[in-house]
């Protein structure tokens, strides 16, 4: 039996790794953590029995511990509670699909315990890749990415990190391509959040149409595999099979495809370094008339190249662009301010952004607030 916790249990991807581990039937979950859905955490308690479950909100957990009080599961809050939660009963990896930087505190806690880590969570490693990195490598843990692109360019490096040339990674385009920028100014957050290809969580599928998810992609990718930004490509593949490509010293190109279907790259992850049979359908040639491919149009989507700019400058220059980026989409969904607005107060936070270089986890931790409070001060007026 391995042993994994999951945060962010509820979400998309959380749903779609219990999905995986009722499948395989040879994975224990040792720990459970939700935001806020805990009508739904109470289910996968009595289902999975976990030692520990933890909801961030303490009142919240304090109401669920009442509710499950018949199991043996041990309910705590707070962030503390999601760090106890990641490393319950010997867990040997955390599946982090909670969303945003959150997920920063209980991804440090759980390396530092030597978790390996399957990471869904990609703005921890855009707002502290450094620290992160360095910390994994310190402790000696792995950490398998989650995003299908990382896991594409994971599955086709297969160690020969050494003789990478060029990381290409693919990008479906989101719900908007081929629209101009007057066609984007009164596009509506239903029309936002519905992607062509991937079912997906509402603050990713937003970055998705503003093209940011792939530059949030890109800097995961610095991160993850060191390769220079120089040496990372971006193309719009608008049919999501091939799900990125490596190029090799030698020039030879090798890629990752299958149907867009979340469980392949949280399957391939638990089951890392084997491959065993998955719930994932066959991908059917005779059923695909074309791949397409596409330059990314970073005039209409500024984000993209934002992000690329932000990697570059480094230090909290990329930590500065997702704290605007999060806050942003969360006033676009909130129907307080207009799609184009999002890539605007990013650009404006970014500019106005002193990037520290080599910074600590309280540089982080405050730049992010930093930029939020700005933002939201700026929005009440
Ligand atoms: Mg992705």
């Amino acid at each position: 039996m391995k042993k994994i916790s999951i945060l962010g249990s509820t979400g998309s991807v959380g749903t779609q790794a219990l999905e995986t581990v009722d499948f395989l039937g040879n994975v224990r979950v040792t720990g459970l953590c939700a935001n806020s859905n805990t009508k739904l955490l109470e289910r996968q308690i009595r289902k999975y029995r976990p030692a520990v479950a933890a909801v961030k909100d303490e009142k919240a957990a304090l109401a669920l511990k009442a509710a499950v009080a018949d199991t043996a599961t041990k309910v705590v809050g707070g962030e503390d509670g999601i760090c106890q939660a990641a490393c319950a009963d010997g867990a040997e990896a955390v599946l982090t699909s909670v969303v945003g930087i959150s997920g920063l505190a209980p991804t440090l806690a759980a390396i530092e315990s030597g978790r390996d880590i399957f990471l869904a969570n990609k703005e921890t490693l855009v707002a502290a890749g450094e620290l992160v990195m360095k910390s994994a490598s310190r402790k000696g843990v792995k950490i398998i990415p989650v995003d299908s692109e990382h896991s594409a360019v994971f599955q086709c490096i297969n160690g020969q990190a050494g003789s990478v040339k060029r990381i290409i990674l693919t990008a479906s385009g989101g719900a908007f391509f081929g629209r101009t920028k007057s066609e984007l100014e009164n596009v509506t957050v239903a029309e936002a959040i519905s992607h062509p290809n991937w079912s997906m969580g509402k603050k990713i599928t937003v970055d998705s149409s503003t093209l940011m998810n792939k530059g949030l992609e890109v800097i995961e990718a610095h991160h993850l595999f060191g390769v220079p930004y120089d040496d990372i490509e971006v193309v719009i593949h608008r049919e999501s099979i091939i799900h990125s490509m490596v190029e090799f010293t030698d020039n030879s190109i090798l890629a990752q495809m299958g149907l867009p279907d979340m469980r392949l790259p949280i399957h391939y992850a638990i089951c890392y370094p084997e491959r065993v049979p998955s719930a994932v359908q066959r991908l059917d040639f005779k059923a695909l008339t074309s791949l397409t491919f596409f330059q990314p149009d970073v005039k209409t989507f500024p984000l993209l190249a934002l992000a690329q700019k932000a990697g570059r400058l480094g230090g909290t220059a990329p930590t500065a662009l997702n704290s605007a980026n999060e806050a942003a989409v969360a006033l676009f969904l909130s129907g307080k301010i207009r799609f184009l607005e999002i890539a605007e107060i990013v650009e404006k936070a970014l500019s106005s952004h002193k990037p520290i270089i080599n910074p600590s986890l309280k540089d982080i931790i405050e730049t992010d607030r930093n930029i939020r409070c700005e933002i939201l001060k700026e929005e009440s007026k």
